[in-house]
């Protein structure tokens, strides 16, 4: 069935587990992750994210998404992740998503507050939830990556005045955490994860979850997050998935695709059973 954010993250905060995020930029990917989530009965998100419509326009991710999370056996949130532009996140609202981000963690604090503050005003008017982000959650490649990491690290006090003035629903926290593949182990900072929940009280987001330590999940979860964002690691495996279709000799993409789905399929069990959100649908 088709849900919001807070109809999953608030019994998986309460709960003290964590749900996953999966990007799906296409029908396999989705079919990974919702079929995972059936077969484990676990509540799920998926959706896109803006840098990533070149390789499906959003249109076209949400004529397979909505009907696809509608249908579902268990709760699914299709949200439209890294939302970077009002545009965007409208045409997403348009398109019935049930929940997006808006990212505007590169702008100035107060541009960040009235930009998300007046998107969450929208989007609870259509009974669809908001994510913010504070700090800025770098990447470990190309121009996103960040000199120094810790300057942009989410401070709590900061955190509090921005979800009480914005309302947002859940937030994406800078603790350590950066997208994509990391260069060095990364290092959370437990101890913010701990107090920006208790100074927040809402679904903590942590963003660049492919790499992390099972063990980090669990602390991290245990903390105050609620919700795990991972792309890289299931679109590693697909495509390695491809490979091993391809070495046994498949030769044609009707071929390989089940290849491909079956490797999304394990990183999505293996990940949704870590977070502890299997039975919890
Ligand atoms: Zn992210």
């Amino acid at each position: 069935m088709l849900v919001n954010m807070n109809d999953i993250l608030h019994p998986a905060k309460e709960g003290k587990y964590g749900v996953g995020f999966f990007n799906a930029v296409n029908v396999e990917m989705a079919r990974a992750i919702i079929e995972t989530a059936e077969e484990l009965n676990s509540p799920v998100m998926l959706g896109t994210a803006e840098i990533l419509l070149p390789v499906m326009e959003l249109e076209r991710v949400a004529e397979y998404l909505i009907p696809m999370a509608k249908k579902a056996a268990v709760p699914v949130c299709v949200h439209f992740d890294h939302g970077l532009t009002f545009e965007r996140c409208m045409e997403a609202l348009k398109l019935g998503f049930t929940s997006v981000m808006y990212d505007c963690s590169t702008k100035s604090y107060e541009e960040n507050l009235e930009a998300v503050g007046e998107m969450v005003r929208i989007c609870h008017g259509m009974g669809v939830t908001v994510e913010g982000e504070l700090g800025h959650v770098g990447d470990n490649f190309g121009s996103g990556k960040l000199a120094n990491p810790a300057d942009y690290f989410t401070n709590p006090d900061t955190a509090a005045d921005f979800v009480k003035k914005t309302g947002v629903d859940a937030l994406a926290v800078a603790v350590g955490n950066a997208h994509g593949d990391y260069a060095f182990p990364p290092k959370l900072d437990f101890d913010r994860i701990d107090v920006i929940s208790k100074k927040t009280g809402i679904p903590l987001v942590l963003h660049g979850g492919s790499g992390l330590a099972d063990d980090d999940f669990r602390t991290a979860v245990k903390l105050g997050v609620s919700k795990i964002n991972i792309f890289t690691d299931i679109d590693k495996a697909g495509k390695a998935g491809i490979e091993a279709g391809l070495a046994a000799g498949e030769k044609t993409m009707m071929g390989l695709i089940p290849y491909e789905i079956n490797a999304m399929k394990k990183v999505v069990a293996e990940k949704i059973r870590l977070f502890g959100s299997d039975g919890k649908a």
